[in-house]
Order: structure tokens, then C-alpha cells, then sequence
């Protein structure tokens, strides 16, 4: 995923913008139980990105609960709006998981894996040929 330009983003009323200075590692898609309520949706599209890369302007409060794969995770949303921005865990610090969703645009980037697919919705179609987990990803793995 070889992307130069940087990605910005933001949340639904425009309080919180974000900026990458690098491209995301991964795109990936949760179908998890804690996935569909933070984001009201079906599932989760989130962009692995690099802590570093990533520059916030404007207010992210944090809601904590623990993930399904047994450790905490850090929501970050936008206070006036909900919009769900990021996540992050103790258990990959260097890391962010931004929401797809609050990309301005999306050009050239394109799905990695899907994850937690056994909580999947039946109307939920996996695409051809994606790389597919029933739970979480294996060993290590946002490399
Ligand atoms: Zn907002
Ligand atoms: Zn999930």
C-alpha cells in the first residue's frame, strides 16, 4: 500500500481533524460484538497506522473497556459529535487504529484481513480471496 500523500481526516462535525505523515500499514475489517457497538455499524474498517505518524488537532475524549482478545483498549471519539476516531492498547503501543470511515478520501487504499468473521452478520459477504479470521489475528500479526 504505497501511499505519498497525506491522508487527512476528521470527525463528523468537523471539531477533530487528523493528518498522516505516513501510509497505513494495514486496512482491516472487525466484525467483533465491541466493534459493531462502538461504531454503531456492522463492523469496524480501521487503519493500522503508526503512532508516530498520526497528528490530532481538536479534542478526542477516551472510553475503555476490554477487547475480546483480553486486553484494554483506548477509544478515542469526538466529545460533540461521537464520531468513533481511534484506538489504541497498552498491548501495541506504537500503534493506532483509525477509522476508515473518518477518512476524507480513501483512493488506493485497500482491504488486508478480516477479523472476529464467527461474530460476522449473515448479510455480511467476506470478498473473494480475503484473508479471513474467525478471532483475532495470529501470532504478532499487524506486520
Ligand atoms: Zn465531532
Ligand atoms: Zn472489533
Amino acid at each position: 500500500m504505497a501511499i505519498d500523500t497525506h491522508l487527512t481526516g476528521g470527525c463528523f462535525c468537523g471539531a477533530v481533524r487528523f493528518r498522516l505523515e505516513a501510509s497505513p500499514l494495514k486496512i482491516g475489517v472487525c466484525h467483533c460484538q465491541a466493534c459493531k457497538k462502538l461504531t454503531g455499524g456492522t463492523s469496524w474498517s480501521f487503519a493500522l497506522v503508526l503512532a508516530d505518524a498520526l497528528h490530532v488537532s481538536g479534542e478526542v475524549r477516551e472510553v475503555t473497556r476490554m477487547s475480546e482478545s483480553g486486553y484494554p483498549v483506548h477509544v478515542g471519539f469526538c466529545p460533540a459529535c461521537g464520531t468513533t476516531l481511534a484506538s489504541r492498547s497498552d498491548h501495541w503501543a506504537q500503534f493506532r487504529t483509525l477509522s476508515v470511515g473518518a477518512f476524507d478520501e480513501t483512493e488506493g487504499l485497500t482491504t488486508s484481513f478480516h477479523i472476529w468473521t464467527k461474530s460476522a452478520y449473515p448479510w455480511e459477504i467476506m470478498p473473494e480471496g480475503a484473508r479471513c479470521f474467525e478471532r483475532h489475528l495470529p501470532e504478532k500479526a499487524p506486520s
